[in-house]
């Protein structure tokens, strides 16, 4: 039977929807407004961690890893974008530290079985990096790391095309026809796109793209995000940079190696949503975030606070490059990975607030599942656990929010 998706947005969720619908014998085709990898995806710090607070984001995770780990064979290329470094929740107070055991609990009732929650002295131990005298324990995960997010996107695109799927890059959706409720073309770059299906992956731009198409008004806040990187210095060697894991520090700043010889470092900032940036916006470096604007930014700030965990960070010899780009935050953290109510054929994958790059192979899977459905569908199966979707449903509460955002 012919079956033809047109999904819009050319990012890691989009690409890999492409390759998924593709194997599963729909013909695809994927609009970007600009070119693939243009928008988060290109811009994201690409943490990825089985070590959230919901049942549902610890077992989409656990399955995201398993896919990345063998991305070659599941979507394509020769090797694997995962570097599996581990993830290092430094916790700071008694409170947190209850808090991290019953998450840790929650994790390995879901299969993550080799997280675990550390002492301070355990961590000092056995991460002679950290100041165990400022921390009172941690949260390791050995399993967890960070994604070539370039290999994510660039090789599922090339896998895409592959198998047939038709990509048009430099083509923003701009106007959606519909016959009797349903979507049946879009437009874009002067020619119609008809197809059965429709699936919006355009993540922070997502509530644009919904009014497009005439799609519910969804809660997707694009907020600006920054990332600044730091040159190795002091005596920390090149290879022992590229060990490092993931490292969260009490006060939300985080830090992975970027390469043998640069740091990257991020943090949770409060932002004002921009819900009508452009596309220039994306590398729009406000003076405050700005490395360049010396000693008071916020860059500055962030380099404080790793390096009061994390010592010999104050060694490094600077910051040399300021990086941003958008999150599409949810009011609870969790996308929403569900139909249309407004539209039955229109799905939408969207609001992935922190986590959408680490995501992208389960959300691909759900949009798989939803997809053969034809309609909404209680839950999916990873690893042989059932994966209840209401979490990631249209017009939900936002009550069971997902904690562990960054
Ligand atoms: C600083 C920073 C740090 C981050 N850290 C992490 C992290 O550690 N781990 C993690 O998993 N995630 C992280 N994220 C979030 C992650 O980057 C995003 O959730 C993820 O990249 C979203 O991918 P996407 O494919 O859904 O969206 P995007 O990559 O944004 O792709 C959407 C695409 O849609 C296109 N588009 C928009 N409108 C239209 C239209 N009308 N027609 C056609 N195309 C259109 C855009 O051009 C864009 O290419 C971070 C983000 C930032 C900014």
């Amino acid at each position: 039977m012919d079956r033809s998706v047109v999904i819009i947005g050319g990012g890691i969720t989009g690409t890999l929807t492409a390759v998924r619908l593709a194997r599963s014998g729909w013909r695809v085709t994927l609009l970007e407004a600009a070119h693939i990898g243009a928008g988060s995806s290109s811009r994201t710090a690409a943490g990825i961690r089985q070590q959230f607070s919901t049942r549902e984001t610890v077992l989409g995770m656990r399955y995201a890893v398993d896919v990345y780990k063998r991305f070659p064979e599941e979507v394509g290329g020769l090797v694997s974008p995962i570097v599996q470094n581990g993830y290092l929740f430094l916790l700071e107070g008694e409170e947190a530290r209850a808090a991290a055991a019953a998450r840790v609990q929650t994790q390995q009732a879901c299969g993550l079985h080799e997280v675990e929650l550390l002492s301070a002295q355990e961590t000092a131990f056995r991460f002679p990096i950290v100041d165990g005298d400022r921390i009172s324990g941690a949260t390791w995960c050995p399993t967890d790391g960070f994604l070539r997010p370039e290999v994510v996107y660039g090789e599922a695109a090339a896998s895409a095309r592959a198998r047939g799927v038709r990509i048009v890059q430099g083509a923003p959706v701009v106007a959606g026809h519909h016959q009797g409720g349903r979507l049946v073309e879009v437009q874009a770059k002067g020619e119609r796109f008809g197809a059965d299906l429709f699936i919006d992956a355009t993540n922070a731009w997502g509530p644009r793209t919904g009014r497009i198409l005439g799609g519910t008004d969804l809660p997707v806040a694009p907020l600006k995000r920054y990332l600044w990187f730091l040159g190795r210095g002091g005596a920390m060697t090149g290879p022992e940079l590229l060990r490092m894991p993931m490292v969260i520090t009490p006060t939300g700043a985080y830090c992975h190696p970027e390469n043998a010889d640069s740091l990257m470092t991020g943090l949770a900032h409060d932002a004002p949503p921009e819900p009508d940036f452009d596309n220039e916006d994306q590398d729009r470096i406000d003076a405050e975030f700005d490395h360049r604007s010396g000693v008071d930014s916020r860059a500055y700030e962030v380099w404080a606070q790793v390096a009061d965990a994390l010592p010999a960070v104050g060694d490094f010899a600077g910051i040399h490059a300021t990086t941003t780009g958008f999150y599409g935050a949810t009011p609870d953290h969790n996308p929403f990975l569900a139909y249309d109510p407004a539209v039955p054929n229109l799905l939408r994958l969207v609001g992935f607030s922190g986590h959408g790059a680490m995501f992208g192979p389960f959300s691909a899977l759900v949009a798989d599942a939803l997809a053969e459905e034809g309609g909404p569908l209680e839950a999916v199966e990873v690893l042989g656990q059932r994966v209840p979707l209401a979490a990631f449903a249209i017009g939900r509460d936002f009550a069971g929010h997902e904690a562990m955002v960054i």
